[in-house]
Parts: structure tokens; C-alpha cells; sequence
């Protein structure tokens, strides 16, 4: 079951590994025109990325949200890849060299949308980043310290997407809602922000007040509900969603999702004791993968180990018996194609 971002056009590419658990967004460059589709469902062009911007505001996704595509070579299982349509560097048109294309208003308001749905479904921080193996918005290529920009050798040496679209980041972190952003009827504000707050507001209930239309405006209507959400949760009553307002707002919601226990679980491993270790168990033996079943004794033994091997066997990702993030996330899948309720877990 294809994890597909919302106001995207899926179309699966045969190019892609296996599940993982992106930490955030790497921002790449096509250097050309037109959808990727074609290319990334060529095996023999071995790339791919996970989600497509046009210029003209065209989101297509090619690759599920939770499986890697080959976008940047080691950064692979680390971050979602997301390509944008244009020339990032210099290009020769005609005989003439081209300056690079900065991102267009579509393509800011994309790429921003896919950076605060990873914010909302992973957990991504809103931020620039150029630490591989931090999570947040990173690119390709990074800005050395003498003024050039660089393509990381590990992650196949491109300076993609190019400086300028580089430079871009922080007014896409800006329109998904970053730090320091306030949301308001007053100040110029992502479409999509307002749009993803409207949502989360009607998804929690403000007491007192009806759904708002989530049409991206921040009219009379929403200043009332963020009114009325501050005063229920205690904040200072003023309006505007502020980094603390929009913080409460995602950590009620995260709070509320029947998965929120499940996905926020350590790392286990052979040894380890608990409750978590129990919700595991439990949760293999809803897989059936267990024969027998496994005893949910909240001790991580010999058969537990076993069985996570098998799983990880079946599903075709690195067998260590270990469940991180990403064996986590599996099970999750299993357990959801299988109807199981988290909260019975
Ligand atoms: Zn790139």
C-alpha cells in the first residue's frame, strides 16, 4: 500500500529499494524539462526520486513516501527526494548560456507542502539543514565555506540543485510554517500552511465553533477557531498561530493518532525489557509471522529475536533481529493491511 503524499499524481516507477523512514527532504534538481516518469521507470537510467514539482505548479509522486528511491546515493535511506523541474546551474539554450532558473512560486509552494506533510506524518524539524543524517530540508550539494557550491562525493558528487535553488530553502521552510513563522490574517502566509492548520484545527474540534473551510484564507473565521484553540489550551489568546500554537496544535494531534504509541516506541533489541517490547510482540503476532505464537511477557528472548529475523526475512530488508524505525514502520504496514487496531496492542 503505496504511502502517497496528499495533492500529489501517483505514478509507482519500477526504479526504488526497499521501506525506510525518511528524516526529511533532500531537494534535487532535474537539469531539464518535462516529467520524470519515462526516466525513472527505465531500469537501465538506475534513478529515481520520490516526488516531481513543475514549474507551472505539476506535483507528481513516483515512488511510495516510505520507500527509498535513488536520488542521492548514500542519503538514500536517510531522506525523502523530491526533484524540481528546470535548469538549477548555468545551461547553454540555442547557443546562449542560461543563468540558473530559481524555483518558481509553484514549485516554493510545493516543495513546502511536501516538507510540512513530512513535518506532520514524520516528524520532520522545519529547517535548513547541510548535516547529512540531520533531519530537515538538505540538498545534494552544499555552500562551501570560500563562497562555491559542492556536490557531496557520497552522495555521487553532484552540486545539485545548484546555489540559487539551494538558497531557496529557507523561504520554503518559511512557507511550510518553520520557526519563528506566525500564520495570520495580517502577514503574507503559505496558502498551504494556512491550509494544513485549517485542517489540523477542524481535525481536533475547537469547542464552540464549526469546521472552518480549508481554503488556505485566514479570514474572520480562522482567527476565531485559533482564538478559541489558545483559550482552551491555556496559550495566549491573540489569533495568530505562532511557532507555540502551531507546536500544541501538532503535539495534540500526534498525541490523539492511534499510532502515536507505536511509532514513537526505541529501538529493541535482544535484551531489552518493557512495555514497548510487549506492544512488539503483540504487534508480530497480529503479523502471524511467530510459530509459535510469541508469549508477550515484555521480554525481549531468543523466539522475539527470531521472529523479527523472520519478518525482516519476508519483507526483504536488512536481517539484524533488530526493530528500528524502519522494521517498525513494516510491521506498522503489515498490521495496518491486516485491519489490527494499535490501540489493542
Ligand atoms: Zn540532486
Amino acid at each position: 500500500m503505496a504511502l502517497v503524499v496528499p495533492t500529489f499524481t501517483y505514478e509507482p516507477v519500477v526504479n526504488h529499494s526497499g521501506t525506510f523512514r525518511p528524516i526529511g527532504l533532500a531537494l534535487h534538481s532535474c537539469e531539464g524539462d518535462g516529467s520524470q516518469y519515462g526516466w525513472f521507470n527505465d531500469p537501465a537510467a538506475q534513478a529515481s526520486s520520490n516526488l516531481w514539482a513543475g514549474k507551472a505548479g505539476g506535483r507528481q509522486q513516483y515512488v511510495s513516501a516510505d520507500m527509498a528511491a535513488w536520488a542521492q546515493s548514500a542519503g538514500n535511506y536517510t531522506y525523502l527526494s523530491l526533484e524540481v523541474e528546470g535548469f538549477g546551474t548555468p545551461h547553454w539554450v540555442n547557443g546562449v548560456l542560461e543563468p540558473p532558473e530559481p524555483l518558481t512560486d509553484a514549485q516554493l509552494d510545493t516543495v513546502a507542502y511536501a516538507l510540512r506533510w513530512g513535518h506532520d506524518t514524520f516528524g520532520w524539524p522545519l529547517r535548513v539543514t547541510d548535516t547529512p543524517g540531520e533531519g530537515g530540508l538538505i540538498c545534494h550539494g552544499y555552500p562551501t565555506s570560500d563562497g562555491g557550491f559542492a556536490g557531496r562525493p557520497d552522495w555521487g558528487g553532484h552540486p545539485c540543485p545548484g546555489r540559487t535553488r539551494s538558497d531557496q530553502r529557507a523561504e520554503i521552510v518559511k512557507r511550510a510554517g518553520g520557526a519563528g513563522v506566525a500564520l495570520s490574517g495580517n502577514t503574507p502566509a503559505s496558502t498551504d500552511a494556512v491550509k494544513a492548520m485549517q485542517a489540523q484545527l477542524n481535525q481536533v474540534g475547537v469547542p464552540g465553533f464549526t469546521p472552518l473551510a480549508v481554503d488556505g484564507g485566514y479570514g474572520p473565521a480562522t482567527t476565531s477557531a485559533v482564538s478559541g484553540f489558545q483559550r482552551g489550551m491555556r496559550l495566549p489568546v491573540d489569533g495568530v498561530a505562532g511557532p507555540q500554537t502551531l507546536a500544541v496544535l501538532r503535539a495534540l494531534i500526534a498525541s490523539r493518532d492511534p499510532w502515536h504509541l507505536w511509532d514513537t516506541m526505541p529501538t529493541l533489541k535482544q535484551g531489552d525489557q518493557g512495555p514497548s517490547v510487549k506492544r512488539l510482540q503483540n504487534g508480530l503476532n497480529r503479523t502471524g509471522t511467530p510459530k509459535p505464537l510469541l508469549i508477550a511477557d515484555g521480554d525481549f528472548g531468543p523466539a522475539t529475536f527470531t521472529a523479527v529475523e523472520k519478518l525482516q526475512t519476508n519483507l526483504h530488508v536488512h536481517i539484524d533481529g533488530i526493530v528500528g524505525s524502519q522494521t517498525l514502520t513494516l510491521i506498522r504496514h503489515v498490521l495496518t493491511v491486516y485491519g489490527a487496531d494499535p490501540r489493542s496492542l
